[in-house]
């Protein structure tokens, strides 16, 4: 039996950088991890996969449509998917390899292994049970699914199952106008397939900033993406290679179906907590499945800690990260902290859509006085060169104090522009303090400065 200071279940983006921290403020730690490889759902079957395949279409999109205008003259690349599939595999090996060299590196334990949690203080992983002074539990999610709609990950697929199709669909439906279901949706169009897109909402992406949730559905029609709003899926039908997908248009009631090759269920994910002990031991949960932490990520059983997609909160790679520092610190004695209002949000289809703080809806929601600021990526004159210009900022800023409120951006590398705005936010910055801070020409991050300017007494590119 090994004794630590800390166990953390689960090698994801929570639990491994809980882990790491854990260990460089001088704790015995050891993290426990079911899967073969570590790096969870992030490294294996999420978020780095998905970004190798969505870097690999957007560069045969650029090759088909803006090489030749460049005079760039050829053949368009043809698609070699075995060799996709070898690079995404190749791309989420040397990722999962990089965290286990941390691990050694910060001498944080890997036991392999499902783990359970017999009572506080024990872990019990195989016949072998670990004292631990502190459990953080970061067991993720699971893909969630509908009634009606079985996945078999061959015609019926999760996110899971659609990162390694055996070959690319002529015809794909996708249940779900979340980010999963674009960024994926996506991939396949670029690949060829005839992609429609079925949301039980009357816009996609529910929850963003309505006025870009607009922009955002025009773009990808452009591209060729097909929607469905306001379209409840009855069930889905499969044969031996094909599925047929029943919906009801909510406006009327009418039903209709699609054909497809394959559909892909992105309606969302749940908490996992399987084989934990959970129930024996007390632990108090939310009606959603998710495991009930105090401010510190303290559950209501002492030593026991949860951070990442297993409570409250949005189900991001980074917020999990963040989580799992501030648990380690705040089990080290430190004072651990997440900042909850600024938590950025990325969808990397292309054009990107990034945003941050409150949306132009929730402000009105709150009865907040506020101004906007807005520019358009048409008058930044590195997006036009780049193929780039389609997409705007849009600055929320209090209207009596000028401090920033939100930022919602669609447009180029907007993922990486919306971190301004982050470190802004934590700061208390005003837009003012954004118009008054020089931006290298040419930037795509100008845009981000006129839409500040935008705020006050106008952009000037616009
Ligand atoms: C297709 C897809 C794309 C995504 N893209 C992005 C993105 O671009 N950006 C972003 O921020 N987020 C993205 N996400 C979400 C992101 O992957 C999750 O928010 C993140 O992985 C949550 O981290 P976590 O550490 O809480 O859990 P997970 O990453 O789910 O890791 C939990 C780990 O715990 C292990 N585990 C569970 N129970 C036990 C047990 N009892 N014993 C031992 N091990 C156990 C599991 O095997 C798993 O490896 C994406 C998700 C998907 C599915």
């Amino acid at each position: 039996m090994a004794s630590y200071d800390v166990i953390v279940i689960g090698a994801g983006p929570g639990g491994y950088v809980s882990a790491i921290r854990a260990a460089q403020l001088g704790l015995k730690t050891a993290c426990v991890e079911g899967r073969e490889t570590l790096g969870g759902t992030c490294l294996n079957v999420g978020c780095i996969p998905s970004k190798a395949l969505l870097h690999a279409t957007h560069q045969l999109h650029e090759a088909e449509h803006n090489f030749a205008a460049m005079g760039l003259k050829g053949k368009s690349p043809s698609v070699d998917w075995n060799q996709m599939q070898a690079y995404k595999g190749d791309v989420i090996g040397q990722n999962t390899k990089g965290i286990e060299f941390l691990f050694k590196k910060n001498k944080v334990d890997w036991i392999k292994g499902w783990a359970t949690i017999p009572e506080a203080g024990k872990v019990k992983v195989g016949d072998e049970v670990h004292e631990a002074k502190n459990i953080i539990i970061a067991s993720g999610s699971e893909v969630a699914t509908l009634p009606g709609v079985t996945i078999d990950e061959e015609i019926v697929v999760s996110s899971t199952g659609a990162l390694s199709l055996p070959k690319i669909p002529k015809k794909m439906v996708v249940i779900g106008a979340g980010v999963i279901g674009l960024e994926l949706g996506s991939v396949y169009k670029r690949l060829g397939a005839e992609v429609t897109v079925v949301e039980y909402m009357d816009a996609i992406t529910p929850g963003q900033d309505a006025e870009v949730a607009r922009a955002f559905q025009k773009l990808l029609q452009k591209q060729g993406l097909n929607f469905v709003l306001g379209a409840a899926v009855q069930g889905v039908e499969t044969t031996k290679s094909k599925a047929k997908v029943t919906y009801k248009l909510k406006k009327d009631d009418s039903e209709h179906t699609l054909d497809a090759d394959v559909v892909l269920v992105a309606t969302g994910r749940k908490p996992f907590t399987d084989g934990l002990g959970l129930a024996a031991l007390g632990v108090e949960m939310t009606d959603r499945g998710q495991i009930k932490t105090n401010a510190h990520w303290q559950t209501n059983v002492p030593g026991i800690y949860a951070i990442g997609d297993v409570i409250t909160g949005p189900m991001l790679a980074h917020k999990a990260e963040d989580e799992g520092m501030a648990a380690a610190e705040v089990i080290a004695g430190k004072h651990g902290h997440v900042n909850y209002g600024v938590i950025p949000g990325v969808i990397y289809t292309h054009p990107e859509v990034g945003s941050v703080g409150a949306t132009e809806e929730q402000l009105k929601a709150e009865g907040r006085a506020y101004k906007v600021g807005k520019f358009s990526f048409m008058g930044n004159g590195r997006a036009k060169a780049n193929f780039a210009a389609d997409g705007f900022v849009k600055l929320l800023a209090d209207k009596e104090t000028d401090r920033i409120l939100g930022c919602h951006i669609i447009g180029p590398m907007a993922g990486d522009l919306i971190h301004e705005i982050c470190v802004a936010m934590e700061f208390g910055a005003s837009a003012e303090d954004i118009a008054l801070t020089c931006h290298a020409h040419p930037t795509y991050s100008e845009a981000v400065r006129e839409a500040a300017l935008a705020c006050g007494d106008g952009a000037i590119h616009a």
